[in-house]
């Protein structure tokens, strides 16, 4: 066992994020998390209290601690400024976002449920190089968009996935993509995930599918799922339907990964229609904690952290509205103090 401490920054977020920041942080200090906190600000809260979304001074705190923990940021749609999520991403090469999903609560409609989608997470579609063309007396009449796929990134995103499946006994990783049609946008992608393959002969099974197919499958048969590795908006919309067969996304975890920096997160957002109403699930936060201190090498922690997860919600009984269960925040956040 070690006493090593690590500095890490908060963010609070916004909508539920202070909220869930204070139940996991509550919950980590009482296991004994070995985490400085930082806290900084960010989102919608960071213009109100600095004019900026990301303030110079929690860009720097990241980059001393190389560690974080980040509650949901809100981004305006269609307009405003550009994802804070999405920025972070890329200041801080955080090419690889591990998003893990595993059954809990037992009985529900998808059982044993247990793989994780590797999502790339700085190219792609996010490159989100949007503008208009004018036709007539329409300026915006056609609205165009296009992204691009580096063979370096996606080499470098599919050898991140086989590593994590080969660390952590996993069988198989599944390269998911639209190369039938994207023919250079998404073939590249299968085709350097093919070349890479050969490295791992042997150690897992390298297979692939089709991304339309993979989403009516991981409804269908989702236990034929090991790792799924996949491009940046692919794999953003295949980790929320992953969210969704356990329980939702107040169940789903997150970590952005990058060679200098990590950073963890729920994948669900600031869900301002329950916002400072005291009903959110703060697990997917808490579970993101646990992600980051097995990336800090404290698995003993995680271990504990998830046995207590797993009795509070099982035998406990105690779930938030949206696990189907009555409890509140502050209730649920007792629970998990008392069982640590
Ligand atoms: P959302 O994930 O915030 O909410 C979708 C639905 O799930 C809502 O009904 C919400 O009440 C529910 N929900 C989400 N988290 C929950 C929790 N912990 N407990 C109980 N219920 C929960 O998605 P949205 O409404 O599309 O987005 C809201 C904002 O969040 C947007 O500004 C979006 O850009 C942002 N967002 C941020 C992140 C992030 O910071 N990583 C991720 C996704 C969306």
């Amino acid at each position: 066992m070690t006493s090593k401490t690590y500095r890490a920054t908060l963010i609070e977020g916004d909508g539920i994020g202070p909220e869930i920041t204070d139940s996991t942080v509550r919950i980590l200090e009482k296991l004994g998390a070995p985490f400085i906190w930082e806290k900084c600000a960010g989102g919608l809260g960071a213009i109100e209290s600095n004019g900026v979304p990301l303030p110079e001074a929690t860009l720097e705190s990241i980059s001393r601690t190389g560690l974080a923990l980040k509650g949901p940021l809100t981004t305006p749609v269609g307009k405003g400024f550009k994802s804070v999520n999405v920025t972070l991403r890329q200041r801080f090469g955080l090419y690889a976002n591990l998003r893990p999903t595993r059954t809990i609560i037992p009985g529900e409609r998808f059982d044993h449920i247990d793989l994780v989608v590797v999502r790339e997470n700085i190219e792609g579609l996010y490159a989100a190089n949007e503008y208009y063309l004018p036709l007539g007396d329409d300026p915006r009449a056609i609205a165009c968009g296009g992204g691009f796929n580096s063979r370096e990134e996606c080499a470098r995103i599919i050898r991140f996935a086989c590593d994590y499946a080969v660390a952590n006994g996993r069988k198989k990783v599944t390269l998911v993509h639209k190369a039938n049609i994207l023919k250079i946008f998404s073939g590249l992608f299968l085709e350097t995930g093919r070349d890479i393959a050969q490295e791992y002969d042997g150690k897992i099974t390298i297979d692939e599918r089709i991304v339309d197919a993979c989403a009516m499958q991981l409804v269908t048969d989702p236990w034929q799922f090991d790792v799924i590795v996949t491009t940046n908006l692919f794999g953003d919309i295949l980790s929320d339907l992953t969210a969704g067969l356990v329980g939702g996304l107040g169940m789903a975890p997150g970590a952005n990964i990058g060679e200098k920096a990590a950073i963890f997160e729920a994948v669900h957002g600031s869900a301002p229609d329950i916002a400072g109403k005291n009903v959110a699930n703060p697990l997917a936060l808490l579970m993101a904690g646990g992600l980051m201190l097995a990336h800090v090498g404290r698995h003993d922690l995680k271990q504990r952290l998830d046995d207590a997860i797993t009795r509070v919600v099982t035998t406990g009984g105690v779930r938030t509205r949206d696990l189907g269960g009555t409890s509140n925040t502050s209730e649920i956040t007792t629970a998990l103090l008392d069982a640590l």
